[in-house]
């Protein structure tokens, strides 16, 4: 009896410090499922280099030499985590019946993978690994985390609290996230509105094995931005109403000092005028800001640029050998 073929996508940006270990760790889960006839023999752990400036890349070249479950696909410049983790996702669906993503840096617990599998198997075609317990992250990424996602879930964005990238997928759910063109990609909001059967995981959030986050601060924010923008219109509402608030309390003020003028009571001014140009100009950068943040990401999808672009693809014609035999 054969399983369902497997691949383990790891996008790795500067991870020479736990590739390593990740690699070791990923081979023993992946041989244990194939030694107990879970997945098939063919199944693989394709590590994507999103454009590391480090040794990722030599290492993973290395790993491919000697450790034939391990496959690597090279980008030729940083794409950036979603379409790093994009492009290895569609290598790896056009070989697999099911791909699990998971980040390099061992965070998330490699041992549900088997509970992944075993969803699959039960008819699941998305299995979310949830965070039950993030103690080791720090109290800041954990209080803006939360706040995240119960912001997002306000303004009308179905995501899966404490779920980030690690999850299994059907190669049916696959080909159905392919359609989503978008070069704003928002990966975890956008499984759930594919619709298919699925189910959640749960397990406790470790440390980072080695090395520091890729996610600073600032890329942190922009993530968070790109979220909500790419989903939601409600910012855009938001401004309008500001901006109907804003003309109406204005109306109010001018209506008071018309009669103000009129009764002769003229003293004053200098404050409301003020005020007025400080709270109204404030509206407006606000305004302008958020429009132009839709209008760039207008830009940027209208030009269709590609997402990502392999250089060296060491992973889609691994089984051809074996066809032809
Ligand atoms: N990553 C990537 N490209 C980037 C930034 C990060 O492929 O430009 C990868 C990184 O190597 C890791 C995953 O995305 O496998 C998540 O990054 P990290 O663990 O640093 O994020 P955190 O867990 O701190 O949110
Ligand atoms: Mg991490």
């Amino acid at each position: 009896m054969k399983g369902p073929i497997l691949t383990i996508v790891v996008p790795c940006y500067n991870e020479e410090e736990v590739f390593p270990e990740t690699s070791k760790q990923l081979s023993a889960v992946l041989s244990n499922l194939i030694d107990d006839f879970l997945i098939s023999s063919e199944s693989k752990i394709l590590f994507v280099d999103d454009g590391s400036r480090d040794r990722t890349w030599v290492l993973i070249e290395k790993e491919m030499a000697k450790n034939p479950l391990v496959k690597g696909l090279k980008l030729a410049r940083n794409a950036g985590h979603q379409n790093a983790l994009l492009a290895g996702l569609e290598a790896a669906a056009a070989q697999s019946d099911c791909v699990v993503s998971i980040d390099a840096d061992l965070q998330d617990d490699i041992r549900v993978i088997r509970t992944f599998v075993e969803k699959y198997r039960d008819g699941f075609d998305v299995v979310y690994g949830v965070r039950d317990k993030r103690e080791t992250d720090t109290f800041f990424k954990r209080t803006t985390a939360l706040g995240f996602y119960r912001f997002m879930n306000k303004i009308g964005i179905n995501l899966i609290p404490n779920h980030a990238d690690f999850r299994l997928m059907s190669k049916r759910a696959l080909d159905e996230l392919f359609k989503y063109k978008e070069t704003n990609l928002f990966l975890r909001g956008l499984i759930p509105l594919i619709g298919f059967p699925s189910t959640k995981v749960f397990y406790d959030r470790k440390e980072r094995v080695a090395g520091e986050s890729k996610y600073p601060l600032k890329k942190m924010f922009a993530f968070a931005f790109d979220g909500i923008t790419s989903f939601s219109i409600t910012p855009i509402r938001f401004v309008t109403f500001l901006g109907f608030l804003a003309v109406i309390i204005s109306a109010l003020a001018g209506g008071y000092a018309i009669v103000q003028e009129l009764t002769g009571h003229t003293e004053s001014g200098w404050t409301s005028i003020i005020i007025s140009i400080w709270f109204v100009g404030g509206l407006e950068l606000l305004a302008t800001g958020i429009i132009g943040e839709y209008i760039g990401k207008i830009y940027r999808e209208v030009k269709r640029r590609p997402r990502y672009t392999i250089e060296v693809d060491a992973f889609s014609n691994h089984n051809e050998g074996k066809q032809k035999l």
